[in-house]
């Protein structure tokens, strides 16, 4: 059996009318549509002699034992958010499917290779994204507050789990299946618009963006609108407008994919006679290399002093939540390129602005990698999600030939 990447396509479609509707897909996690679809792809497996078991944080593996104790990892999720697209997840874990069924024809493989797929990526019924993947990396840290979340119909995730045969207590317990891994692979849609616009197929993630988000608090003197001269005024607002418009040039210099964005003001008194008093200001700046995010944010705060100064108001800079940039492996990165190059002609690499389960499973130390198709509009979380069947074609063959260079180099 050769590779038949339009065989993932048809089973795509045959996925999306098992459990889709007029709304889109229906694949919530912990739900019996999402069960339904574990079973459809449990029958999809037979055959290739791969071992099916599901571990205690509900992550469904397929295995294919092969000739040594490193392993190589394929993984996606089948779950998807409520009126969900038809590929979010589900083309990684289909391309993976044709990947193994390539692999099992030619009896065993040099090591060993298993196919995830993640339970609860989207986090869709309880609000926690990256279940399973975080579980099986070991840095499922919020086990007290999991305990206490409740979907919206008040079910406790807990409770949920167990009807799914996972006890959240044992849900680390996971952790055991990243032994020996040697390498992890994920192809996934785009979901942004960078591909399209450069009219390519595919694309190589270089790793998941760092994030700083802050609130800045800007303080000046409510005074009436009518009777305050114009030089007069400490006007709150005049700082946080300096500083949105400032974070274009920041994220120009810098560069680099670079991206700041001022997402919200909330001004007080807030009325139309006064001059604002406070401007509280949100803040999300996200680079994919560590030292120019810090970068970024220090020239912002350096800006904010100054601002301040010129408009006689006062200002206070707190951090809201940040996280380092998560880079994927450059041998990987490499195999990737050349994978995309093969078949497609040309390859672009690119940050993710999303975070996925492969961040999770780098996070862990193993070398990941994760290929992009172009998204059709940059839409996705919506029934409008697409790719052209030809991309989507494109993409199993890169990532069939990702996992045969990575087989060779895991093997010599
Ligand atoms: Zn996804």
């Amino acid at each position: 059996m050769t590779l038949d990447p339009a065989r993932t396509v048809a089973e795509l479609r045959e996925l999306q009318e098992l459990t889709g509707d007029e709304n889109g897909a229906q694949r919530v996690a912990w739900t019996d549509t999402w069960e339904q679809a574990r079973e459809w792809l449990r029958g999809k497996l037979e055959g290739t002699g791969a071992e099916e078991t599901i571990d205690p944080a509900g992550n469904q593996w397929f295995t294919l034992r092969g000739g040594s104790e490193r392993i190589l990892l394929i993984g996606g999720h089948i779950d998807s958010v409520p009126n969900g697209g038809w590929l979010d997840g589900a083309l990684n874990v289909m391309a993976g499917v044709e990947v193994l069924r390539r692999l099992a024809e030619k009896g065993a493989p040099p090591v060993t290779v298993r196919l995830v797929n993640w339970a609860d990526e989207e986090g869709a019924r309880f609000g926690r994204s990256l279940f399973g993947s975080s579980a099986a990396a070991g840095s499922m840290a919020d086990q007290d507050e999991l305990r206490q979340l409740r979907d919206g119909d008040g079910i406790l995730l807990p409770d949920a789990l167990k009807e799914h045969g996972v006890e959240l207590d044992k849900a680390l317990d996971a952790r055991s299946e990243l032994e020996g891994a040697a390498a992890y692979l994920e192809l996934h849609i785009e979901q942004g618009p960078v591909l399209e616009s450069m009219d390519l197929p595919l694309g190589v993630v270089l790793g998941t963006f760092g994030v700083e988000r802050s609130r800045i608090t800007w303080r000046g003197q409510a005074a009436h609108a009518g009777s305050t001269p114009m030089d007069r005024r400490r006007d709150a607002l005049a700082g946080a407008a300096k500083l949105a418009l400032y974070i274009r040039d920041i994220a120009r210099e810098v560069g680099g994919g670079a991206v700041c964005t001022s997402g919200g003001v909330v001004t007080r008194p807030g009325i139309v006679t006064s001059v604002v008093e406070t401007a509280e200001q949100l803040l999300d700046q996200r680079h994919l290399d560590a030292s120019e995010l810090a970068r970024m944010l220090a020239m912002a705060k350096e800006a904010a002093v100054r601002f301040a100064a010129e408009e006689n108001i006062e200002h206070e800079w707190e951090r809201l939540w940040n996280i380092h940039p998560i880079l994927f492996d450059e041998t990987l990165i490499g195999f990737a390129d050349e994978a995309i190059r093969d078949v497609a002609g040309q390859s672009h690499r690119l940050p993710s602005g999303p975070l996925h389960d492969a961040a999770e499973v780098a996070r862990a130390g193993i070398p990941t990698v994760m290929l992009f198709v172009q998204s059709l509009r940059g839409l996705s979380h919506t029934k409008l999600e697409d790719t052209k069947p030809e991309h989507l074609e494109l993409a199993v063959t890169a990532l069939d030939r990702t996992a045969s260079k990575t087989l060779d180099w895991l093997a010599a």
